[in-house]
């Protein structure tokens, strides 16, 4: 018997419920960077589980900006913003990417979970709600739990529930009201209704707060995000993200006004105790500002291939029609999600099984990530895999 007192033992009990239950995941190890063709775990595969949607990881221009600021910058900052300073690098890339946004200003931060638990402790508390989409990122949903604020949850994407939602919140007579989204859902692929849900911030004075994670670089004539998507303009909206998906690095930002960015750039804690970017990283996002401007044929092209694996896979059961990288494809409860993704990856497919608690309970389901840098003959290959797998093992469980 371990120390009941000592957390050890409580997480050794913990993991040996997750075991039985079938619910440890594992993780896979990449032996070669993050490109269409791969090699994991010592095979070579076709990879759909990164969000480099656009091949940036490995873009040459890329690569050639983060050696170029490694040389000049060295590898890292070595403190916090507020102490170290920032590099003019992070100042020229703010005022750029704010013009991309068409905003007045922009931060750049460690990364789009430390943006999402600094910034909604800073616009919520106590006294206020947020009514967020119920598939909402993690992120948000830890942001929203440390800020203390009201968290009341809407229908995912139903605009009717959300203005009954906000009928409840105004009755309570909160001090504050934002209303929280992705813009595309991250485990379905699904866009945010903006044009409709906009209207009602008016009506119910309530702030939007947008999470333009797998938006950015993806939607939009200029890869904008989701208010370009929708020809919005980003108006009073403050517009969240991250530079894991499309830029394939790492960072997070921060598009708003600048009476809330100067605000957040002071008091936001994930920004204020976390050391800055390394300079490797902010160079990549620059460089890859150029090469979204420059190269347009990569965000047609990954639309392109979205549509052609859409057209192939829905027959199999979709969880939402796809409208940005990702395509949601559902695996029924009865099938062990995770035998198929062996058999995947015996195929020579690198798809991992997205299961609880990245989605609810008897949700799972494979989250494919699409690429501008994915051939048709690769697409062609996962759709005949799939349909493979599932005359083996899938359609026998469903009839
Ligand atoms: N928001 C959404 C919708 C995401 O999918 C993610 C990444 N999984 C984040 C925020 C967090 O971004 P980061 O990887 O930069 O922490």
């Amino acid at each position: 018997m371990g120390n009941k007192r000592d957390p050890e033992s409580f997480l050794k009990e913990e993991m040996k419920t997750l075991r039985e239950s079938n619910l440890e995941w594992f993780i896979r190890h990449l032996e070669s960077s993050s490109k269409p063709h791969s090699k994991v775990d010592g095979k070579e595969v076709l990879m759909l589980n990164t969000n480099n949607y656009l091949g940036l990881a490995t873009h040459p221009k890329i690569i050639e900006a983060t050696i170029e600021a490694t040389k000049k910058y060295g590898a890292g900052a070595g403190a916090v913003p507020v102490i170290a300073g920032t590099f003019d690098l992070t100042r020229k890339f703010q005022e750029k990417f704010a013009k991309f946004k068409e905003v007045e200003a922009s931060l750049l931060c460690q990364t789009g979970y430390a943006v999402n638990s600094g910034l909604i402790p800073m616009l919520v508390g106590k006294p206020d709600i947020v009514v967020s989409d119920e598939l909402n990122h993690g992120s948000i949903i830890d942001g929203v739990r440390l800020s203390g604020a009201k968290r009341i949850i809407y229908k995912h994407r139903d605009i009717s529930d959300l203005e009954t939602q906000l009928r409840e919140a105004e009755k309570e007579e909160a001090r504050r009201i934002c209303i929280i989204t992705d813009g595309v859902f991250s485990m379905d692929g699904d866009i945010a209704p903006l044009d409709k849900i906009r209207p009602l911030c008016k009506k119910y004075k309530a702030r939007l707060i947008l999470d333009d994670a797998h938006s950015t670089g993806v939607l939009g004539e200029n890869g904008g995000g989701t208010h370009e998507h929708f020809n919005l303009p980003a108006g009073d909206d403050i517009i969240m993200g991250t530079f894991s998906k499309s830029f394939a690095v790492n960072g997070g930002f921060i598009s708003a006004s600048k009476p809330i960015i100067n605000y957040l750039r002071m008091m936001s804690r994930s920004y204020m105790f976390s050391a800055s970017l390394p300079p490797v990283t902010i160079a990549a996002v620059i460089a890859g500002l150029d090469v979204l401007e420059k190269e347009p044929h990569l965000m047609k092209q990954l639309h392109e291939n979205v549509a052609f694996a859409t057209n192939g896979l829905r027959k199999f059961g979709l969880a939402s029609e796809p409208k940005a990288g990702i395509i949601a494809l559902k695996v029924p409860g009865n099938v062990d999600i995770r035998k198929l993704a062996c058999h995947f990856h015996k195929a020579g497919i690198f798809l991992n099984a997205i299961e609880f608690p990245a989605v609810p309970l008897h949700k799972q389901r494979f989250r494919i990530s699409i690429m501008a840098t994915h051939t048709r003959k690769d697409l062609e290959k996962l759709i005949f895999i799939v349909e493979d797998l599932w005359n083996k093992y899938v359609i026998p469980l469903q009839s």
